[in-house]
């Protein structure tokens, strides 16, 4: 990039991520040009993400607590995944736990400090009574930290059920577009890019909040990573999650080892300057790929997972507050509302099933 070059694009994105403004939004060229800026330029790129990111959530970091309820033996086959089809990688592997399991393990996480708990099920989808032992483990889990917010993540929906969830006190559903349309049948053949985009509108159409994400590293260009991020931002998630791919021997990628640090950092900039007022999730991966420049990560993410992931293991949560300390960063706390006041339009339920307070009828 010429000398000149650089401060012209990071001047209209940081312009463009202080605004905000739906009507102005970061191109697909600005985004492009992100990704491909030079090493030597990272520092300047950060820092640009940084501005952008303190503008909206100041030096708050959420902490979210994976819970995975049901691991491994999956029916469907996407490539990256530990817990597919035919899958020979070394992972725990166990059915539905039970609602007082699940609890104890969203507890551990709380105490930790998390602010979410995200409550995940291996499967192609929940069935009708799948949703009903959820609602049993949402129970559960209020019933011990009723502030907690809980999201749900269990594959493709049915009709009615993301209703039914809300309804027995989910405040968020996860499912993640992972890649661009146009490359998504190279990581996945069961089920469809479309699929993925239904789903996700059936959690907003609930009233949901929604969180989708993806994941970087499967192989795909830097037009898919700025395609992906693009059609994420269409379907207006409150959350993005951003996962590096941890390539898992026994899985069709393992060995796939395509990122570098500074990559991983470019595509968080990239990320938070597309969706500069939504809550950037630093995921799956991180200490894989960002390895010691970690802590730089939060310059763009504004939210983190504490402790491990579903199927692997993640740095001790002890290590992860220190990085957020160090950083110079706080852990947001249960009572801070995580969005900026213009786009709180989805109320997280605070009253009715779960709580001790009467519900709304
Ligand atoms: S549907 Fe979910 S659990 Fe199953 S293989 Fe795909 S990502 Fe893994």
């Amino acid at each position: 990039m010429t000398e000149t070059a650089l401060p012209e694009l990071l001047s209209s994105v940081v312009a463009k991520g202080l605004a905000a403004d739906p009507a102005d939004p970061v191109t697909r060229q600005e985004a492009l040009a992100v990704l491909a800026t030079g090493d030597e330029d990272l520092m300047d790129v950060v820092a640009a993400a940084g501005r952008v990111r303190r503008r909206w959530f100041g030096n708050r970091v959420k902490l979210n607590y994976l819970v995975n309820l049901k691991s491994g033996l999956c029916p469907e086959d996407c490539f990256y995944c530990s817990q597919r089809l035919g899958s020979e990688a070394d992972v725990l592997k166990y059915t539905w736990l039970s609602p007082d399991a699940a609890a104890d393990a969203a507890a551990a996480g709380v105490a930790g400090g998390a602010k979410r708990v995200c409550l995940v099920a291996s499967g192609r989808g929940p069935t009708d009574r799948d949703v009903d032992r959820v609602a049993r483990t949402v129970g559960a889990v209020r019933e011990r930290n009723p502030e907690v917010e809980v999201c749900a993540c269990l594959g493709l929906l049915g009709e009615g059920q993301a209703e039914k969830l809300g309804a027995a006190g989910v405040d968020a559903y996860n499912h993640n577009l992972n890649t661009s349309e146009a490359t998504y049948s190279e990581i996945c053949t069961t089920h469809e890019f479309a699929d993925r985009v239904e789903t996700v509108g059936r959690a907003k159409g609930a009233g949901l909040s929604a969180c989708s994400g993806l994941i970087a590293g499967m192989g795909e260009s830097d037009e898919d990573l700025v395609d992906v991020v693009l059609e994420l931002r269409a379907l207006d998630p409150d959350s993005v999650p951003v996962n590096f791919l941890m390539p898992f021997e026994g899985t069709p990628l393992e060995g796939t080892w395509e990122l570098t640090p500074q990559k991983a950092l470019r595509i968080l900039a990239m990320t938070r300057f597309v969706h500069p007022d939504v809550e950037v999730r630093l995921a799956g991966g991180r200490e894989l790929h960002l390895r010691t420049l970690q802590p730089l990560a939060l310059q763009c993410a504004n939210s983190i997972f504490l402790g491990d992931y579903l199927t692997s293991e993640g740095q001790a949560g002890k290590a992860d507050l220190e990085m957020i300390a160090d950083a110079g960063f706080v852990v947001e706390g249960a009572g801070t509302d995580t969005m900026p006041e213009h786009r709180r339009d989805v109320v997280v339920r605070k009253r009715g099933a779960g709580t001790q307070v009467a519900p709304n009828a």
